[in-house]
């Protein structure tokens, strides 16, 4: 039996949000005493300030979490999670995991109660198998684009080709939009493999899922606050969608590694190369060494052709690449 695992969504997405969208005195009294407090309007912009107060405030709260449900039921862990009140809907929890039903929220909360750190880019596993797009699948990722978007409809196609594009340099995958289903570009389309529509929840910035996953859980879902990030700021909607699009290839969290020493999500996964803090998979305040721009290193480049191939002419020796199981799981093929 396929079981799937909540599929990861940016941390930064519900932090910069709550930053990008709380009222200032909100903010105020979040912000301890001696951190800068931006200057008093109805919204408090998204700059790299103040990305940089709200993360430090939440890797705080990510370390007394653990110890918060600890002795606590299922059912009042449950009653404190959100739930995207739309079809299809997933449950968000700790901000960045987007999980699709209720067994699996339990099974989430067990382990994330439950399980210690692993002693160990990373791939998603699924009862020991990688969850990837199988071969044939790999290079017809199809997807649509929401006219939903309304103006900013171009420049999510644009961003999506951009950051689409940095994934195919590196290995044998291929992504390719569908604009003929733009206009009917629902989590029921089975004309696409996914679809990218625009939500204004105000839970994170952006959500994805992994290869393994169903049809209509197979969403980029991308959060109005996307788009009032700082122009100036290096978070901007392509390095988001960069590491969103990782997962929708298999890879989760680089800060799940013990090496991190914070932000540990479940051992559901096996190492493609050594840990690496620069990773675009790694929340820069999980101790990650990169920052918000969220661009490909090295390794994510090797980590990902270990497991789809490298793409033509890009030099790669695959006898760097650690064993790979036996066989693999994915998603039922949306098309023919
Ligand atoms: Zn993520």
């Amino acid at each position: 039996m396929i079981r799937n695992r909540p599929c990861r969504v940016l941390l930064l997405a519900s932090l910069a949000l709550s930053v990008a969208t709380f009222g200032a005195a909100a903010v105020r009294a979040a912000v301890p005493p001696g951190h800068k407090i931006r200057t008093a309007t109805d919204k408090v912009e998204a700059t790299d300030d103040n990305l940089e107060e709200a993360f430090a405030r939440a890797s705080d709260d990510a370390k007394g979490q653990r110890a918060k449900w600890q002795g606590k039921s299922f059912e009042e862990f449950e009653k404190s999670v959100y739930k995207e009140p739309f079809e299809g809907g997933k449950y968000i929890v700790s901000g960045d995991v987007a999980i699709p039903d209720r067994a699996q929220l339990e099974a989430f909360f067990r382990a994330f109660i439950q399980a210690e750190p692993p002693k160990g880019l990373i791939v998603h596993t699924v009862n020991g198998e990688d969850a990837v797009w199988a071969p044939a699948e790999k290079q017809k990722i199809t997807y649509c684009v929401s006219t939903a978007f309304g103006g900013r409809h171009a420049a999510v196609v644009r961003e999506m080709e951009a950051a689409t594009r940095a994934w195919e340099a590196v290995a044998l995958v291929d992504f390719t939009h569908v604009p003929a289903e733009d206009a009917s570009c629902t989590a029921s389309n089975t004309k696409v493999v996914f679809d990218v529509r625009p939500v204004n929840e105000g839970q994170y910035l952006a959500r994805a899922f992994f290869p393994n996953e169903a049809r209509p859980s197979r969403n980029v879902l991308i959060d109005e606050s996307s788009f009032g990030l700082d122009p100036a700021g290096k978070l901007q909607l392509v390095g988001i969608l960069r590491h969103e699009l990782g997962h929708t290839l298999g890879l989760r969290h680089e800060h799940t590694r013990p090496e991190s020493g914070t932000c540990f999500e479940d051992s559901d996964w096996r190492p493609l190369t050594e840990y690496d803090a620069f990773s675009v998979m790694h929340y820069p305040q999980c101790n990650g060494g990169g920052d918000w721009v969220l661009t490909l290193t090295d390794d994510d480049e090797r980590g990902v052709a270990c497991l789809y191939g490298a793409a033509p002419g890009v030099p790669f020796d695959a006898s760097s690449c650690p064993a790979a199981p036996p066989s693999a799981v994915s998603g039922a093929p949306s098309q023919p």
